[in-house]
């Protein structure tokens, strides 16, 4: 089943493709990818709706970000429907994923946006005469550029933030799933939101690459490794910052003391969650050899009693089939031994679960990103540790331990962006906390306070508390001035008086 089909290009040369659903290819409508024209015109429109929205307070802000949430809580039937037309996931996940995860991001940053964003004032150590206030100035207009995977509340997120802060925002969603940036767009528009604030421009990697060459202010984009690099590069070309959320490899450790039950169960959802589609879905399992057949012979129970359409769809990109295809073809012929699944019917992939596997299979090392949980037993923490660091990547991982002080070592050692123990990965999901990868995982952060701030430029304004006609490091430079400097530098730095700076 084919996912886009490519039409006639229209008379003004915009490449067209039909956009069909995975695992039905039932035919959604016609995708028309936005030229450099279009996308230049969405910028000027949103730098124009920006310069408004600027000025509107925090607490408006707010109360239109509510009636956006009020939307998804009345229309949440409708919108899955819709939702799932790109995707044909599960219905609970895609609410899950998709609607709850939006509904609870809009409530929970416009609770806190006015907090998080307001300016406040510090005290300067050395400048004592001087009081400053740090302001948080929205960038202007940003890019964000979303993948498939999670095709809405990775385009709906990152908006939520961008707009609270005071930014406009144009969205350019995966070719792949374009009706759920659609969606996401429309959700600003139906709240009452000014026009234009939040536009959707529609299109492929091309599209994308034209809305970077119309220099937003900010680019927040969420996608694979090799994208992320060349959208680096046109970043860094112009000066742009972004933010990239890229690809993963995720490890779960399992010691010897786990809850086995609740380890085998944090396995299997943390591998096939989302048809496995998740960037930081459980990837590769280490399991030290005291307890890993116990473990094994759980996960292998838990798996096969998976059904398709009740506890995972089809893969939304039906190409990723022949990279899981491939990873499990890899592994057998390198002498794995695959308990069940693994098979790859109509775009759908049964969950599968392999052991015997190697470091230096693609399976352990490349990202897979479908249904599969390839087990590794190694012979101590330690092993796993190495093991798990010796990636590319660095997004996520888990360790399952009942020692809790045993799994914050663990975790302090663990090359990765964040650590869940004793769960599949929690972290995109818990507003509070920054999210984002290390090593080819990505740069920045998103989410957290940290992340809404990242959506403004911090502006400190300095201002005087005694305003003498001249200071004193002014011109003229004089020698009297030169032997200040060098009497002070010894008494600040050179005496206990550097304890009170
Ligand atoms: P992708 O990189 O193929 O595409 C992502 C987006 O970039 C799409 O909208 C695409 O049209 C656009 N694009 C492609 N080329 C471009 C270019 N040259 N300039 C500008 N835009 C361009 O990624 P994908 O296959 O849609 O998504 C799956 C990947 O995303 C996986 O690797 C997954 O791990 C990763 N991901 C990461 C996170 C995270 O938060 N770290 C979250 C979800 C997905």
């Amino acid at each position: 089943m084919a996912w886009l089909r490519p039409d006639e290009p229209d008379e003004a040369g915009r490449r067209r493709f039909r956009v069909l659903t995975p695992g039905t290819g039932e035919d959604t409508g016609q995708l028309v990818c936005a030229n450099a024209d279009d996308v230049h015109a969405a910028m000027a429109r949103a730098r124009a709706a920006q310069a408004l929205w600027a000025d509107v307070t925090v607490p408006e802000r707010v109360r239109l970000m509510s009636a956006a949430l009020q939307c998804i809580v009345d229309h949440a039937e409708d919108y899955v429907a819709e939702l799932r037309r790109d995707t044909h996931r599960v219905e609970l996940e895609t609410l899950f994923i998709e609607l709850f995860a939006a509904a609870d991001a809009m409530n929970f940053y416009g609770r806190r946006a006015a907090k998080i964003l307001a300016p406040h004032r510090t005290g300067l150590h050395l400048l004592r005469t001087k009081r400053a206030q740090i302001h948080h100035r929205p960038m202007g207009v940003v890019a964000v550029i979303s993948p498939w995977n999670g095709p809405f509340i990775l385009s709906i997120n990152p908006t939520i933030q961008a707009v609270l802060a005071g930014n406009a925002v144009v969205i350019k969603p995966s070719e792949v799933t374009p009706w759920s940036g659609a969606l996401a767009a429309r959700i600003f528009t139906e709240a009452g939101f000014p026009k234009d604030l939040v536009q959707v421009v529609q299109g492929d990697g091309a599209t994308g690459a034209a809305l970077i060459a119309a220099e937003p202010d900010k680019v927040c984009f969420t996608g694979s490794v090799k994208t992320g690099r060349k959208i680096g590069a046109a970043c860094g070309e112009r000066l742009i910052p972004c933010t990239l959320e890229l690809g993963g490899k995720d490890a779960m450790i399992v010691c010897a003391d786990a809850d086995l039950d609740r380890a085998a169960g944090g396995a299997v959802f943390g591998g096939v969650m989302n048809a496995g589609q998740y960037c930081s879905g459980t990837e590769r399992i280490y399991v030290v050899r005291e307890v890993a057949d116990a473990f094994i012979a759980k996960v292998v129970d838990k798996v096969e009693a998976l059904t398709p359409d009740v506890d995972y769809g089809p893969m939304i990109f039906e190409p990723q089939c022949d990279i899981i295809q491939r990873h499990l073809d890899d592994a057998v012929e390198r002498g794995a031994t695959l308990h069940c699944g693994g098979t790859v019917d109509n775009g759908y992939v049964r969950p599968a679960v392999l052991t015997g596997v190697t470091h230096d299979m693609a399976l352990m090392t490349e990202e897979t990103f479908g249904p599969i949980l390839p087990i590794m037993v190694v012979d101590s923490e330690d092993e796993a540790i190495a093991i798990a660091n010796d990636s590319a990547y660095g997004l996520g991982a888990n360790v399952w331990s009942r020692d809790k002080g045993k799994a914050q070592r663990i975790a302090s050692m663990l090359e990765v962006g964040a650590v869940s123990i004793n769960d599949a990965a929690l972290a995109y999901g818990a507003l509070e906390v920054p999210f984002g990868g290390r090593k080819a995982s990505g740069v920045g952060k998103v989410n957290g306070a940290e992340g809404l701030r990242n959506f403004t430029f911090a502006q400190p304004v300095l201002t005087e508390r005694i305003g003498p006609k001249q200071e004193w490091i002014w011109y003229p430079y004089t020698d009297d001035k030169v032997d200040g400097l060098k009497k002070a530098l010894k008494w600040m730095w050179g005496t206990p008086l550097r304890w009170f700076l």
